[in-house]
């Protein structure tokens, strides 16, 4: 049996989102490369060794996929959008792992025939086989069951009746609903991709994870004819319980909306005075239904690192950045796999441009899932300066970047953000009544770096990325590596210049690293 019809678009749109991205994987490799080296300089034999396992191979060791089990997202599959064979050929996620990282990156996928060995019923905790967990029933890991039974008799007890809408989804039933979705959303494969996870990239097939609602919210839904994935669960008393309460069970919401979106500080409102993109520190929009067991002591211990890291800031963590940070990545995430649908932020194992749909405009994996340098390193072409009507100078840097050559954020249109009196790339809006982000370095990733002469305190203050300008609506609210845009392009940045600030000089930056620098003309 599958999913009905009636439930399938409510499915796909949530309980699904695969996801993750990318801008984490240059970051990661160079940053354990970095901490090796430091290590080996200083430490014993001992922590060397320990530090380089991770470095090796920060999201796993990869596995070949003997057999990708869901033709109909490949070329040829019947959509315009469609991964790379090399995207299909390796998997680099240990399903068995609580803490495994499963996300939109090509080395966040699951393979195609993992499936848990310890699945049981939700309801009554007896052994199901995958078959049957795919077939009739709810279906989740031992552990993860058990915490869920504990978690719905204390929303009983306190009043709300829990109501699980999706849990262990199978490759193939992922790739079902995926399709599904894709073939009824308006935009297609694209529209899908950022609602409903690609297969092998869903928590749901990790046996771990379950979309999960109160029966009050369900019934309601089913009245109307809405279903359960409509706006406003995050704001209703079974939504909040889950946001305060889930942790204590060993579970975590996998998308809370992301600070930058929140609406007057609000945790389960989202902004409506602009577009709210999907959240780039996650992959997706929220879901505060979705929520993924990863066992009690570390849903504590993550529960810790998120009170710690500044609830409400920019700086506020998700399960994805907490998992990052325990195999040494840096960077905030990882770019998604290139699907056609965002060029210029996606990621891709595939070492030939005839090979994936986004040609120069993507970043290149190595076989470890760590961004790759590009063939040759970028230049400065020519650097302008001049005023704006409104008192900002302008500072135009043409610069040429081979394809493929790792930058990170933030990226700067001609609109801004502005490097205002003060600012720095260590404290930068991404735009107005948004809070300063820090953009620290990121292994391996190019930027433009601008300054002062006479120089200031900070180093190269004012810095931008060389990727292209349309993706700052989305990606400046992380610090991600994206790829730069290929050939000879133009950087923007708008800064305001210090009192007694005679001149301006610019130098491309590599892990801090100035690489030739030269005056600005005015
Ligand atoms: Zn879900």
């Amino acid at each position: 049996m599958r999913i009905g019809v009636a439930t399938l678009a409510a499915v796909a749109v949530v309980g699904c989102r695969p996801a993750g991205r990318d801008a984490g994987a240059v970051a990661a490799g160079g940053g354990a490369t970095t901490a090796t080296a430091t290590t080996t300089a200083t430490a014993t034999a001992t922590t060397t060794t320990t530090t380089t396992a991770t470095t090796t191979a920060p999201f796993g060791a990869s596995v070949p996929i003997a057999r990708y089990t869901c033709p109909v997202v490949l070329h040829g599959g019947g959509f315009g959008s469609f991964l790379a064979p090399a995207d299909t050929r390796l998997a680099f996620v240990d399903g068995d792992d609580l803490l495994a990282l499963v996300n939109r990156s090509p080395t966040g996928a699951l393979s195609p025939d993992y499936a848990p060995s310890d699945l049981v019923d939700v309801r009554d905790g007896s052994p199901r086989s995958p078959r049957e967990c795919e077939q009739a029933r709810s279906c989740l890991r031992r552990a993860a069951a058990a915490g869920l039974r504990a978690m719905l008799d204390r929303m009983r007890a306190e009043g709300q009746e829990g109501h699980v809408t999706s849990a262990y989804r199978g490759f193939g039933t992922q790739c079902w609903v995926f399709s599904s979705w894709a073939q009824q959303a308006r935009g297609g494969f694209c529209e899908a991709a950022e609602q409903s996870a690609l297969p092998g990239h869903s928590q749901h097939q990790l046996g771990t994870t379950v979309d999960l609602f109160t029966r009050e919210w369900a019934q309601e839904g089913a009245k109307t004819g809405r279903g359960v994935f409509r706006d406003g669960f995050g704001c209703s008393t079974g939504g909040k319980w889950l946001d305060e309460n889930a942790w204590t069970f060993g579970f975590v919401v996998s998308y809370p909306i992301d600070p930058d979106d929140r609406r007057d500080g609000s945790r389960c409102l989202a902004r409506t005075d602009r577009p709210v993109p999907i959240d780039p520190k996650t992959g997706y929009k929220s879901e505060p239904w979705h929520v993924r067991f990863i066992g009690s002591e570390d849903a504590a211990r993550f529960h810790e690192a998120w009170v710690a890291s500044g609830p409400g800031t920019p700086a506020e963590i998700t399960l994805e950045q907490w998992l990052r940070a325990r195999r040494g990545l840096r960077g905030d995430t990882e770019l998604p796999v290139c699907d056609g649908c965002q060029c210029g932020a996606c990621s891709t194992l595939a070492d030939d441009d005839r090979d994936g749909l986004c040609k120069g405009e993507s970043l290149t994996l190595d076989e470890n899932g760590r961004v790759k340098p590009a063939d040759e390193e970028p230049r400065i072409l020519d650097a302008r300066a001049a005023a704006a009507p409104d008192g900002a100078t302008l500072v135009d840097v043409s610069v040429h970047a081979a394809a493929h050559t790792p930058t990170q954020t933030p990226a700067t249109t001609p609109e801004g953000p502005t490097y205002g009196e003060g600012a720095t790339f260590e404290a930068l809006a991404p735009y107005p009544d948004a809070q300063p982000h820090r953009y620290a370095d990121l292994p391996g990733a190019w930027r433009v770096g601008v300054g002062p002469v006479p120089e200031g305190a900070v180093s190269w203050p004012w810095r931008a990325s060389l990727a292209k300008g349309v993706l700052a609506a989305t990606w400046n609210r992380a610090n991600v590596v994206l790829p730069a845009r290929p050939g000879d392009s133009t950087v923007r940045l708008r800064v305001v210049l210090p009192p007694g600030a005679t001149g301006l000089r610019v130098t491309l930056l590599r892990d801090g690293v100035e690489h030739g620098s030269r005056d600005v003309t005015r």
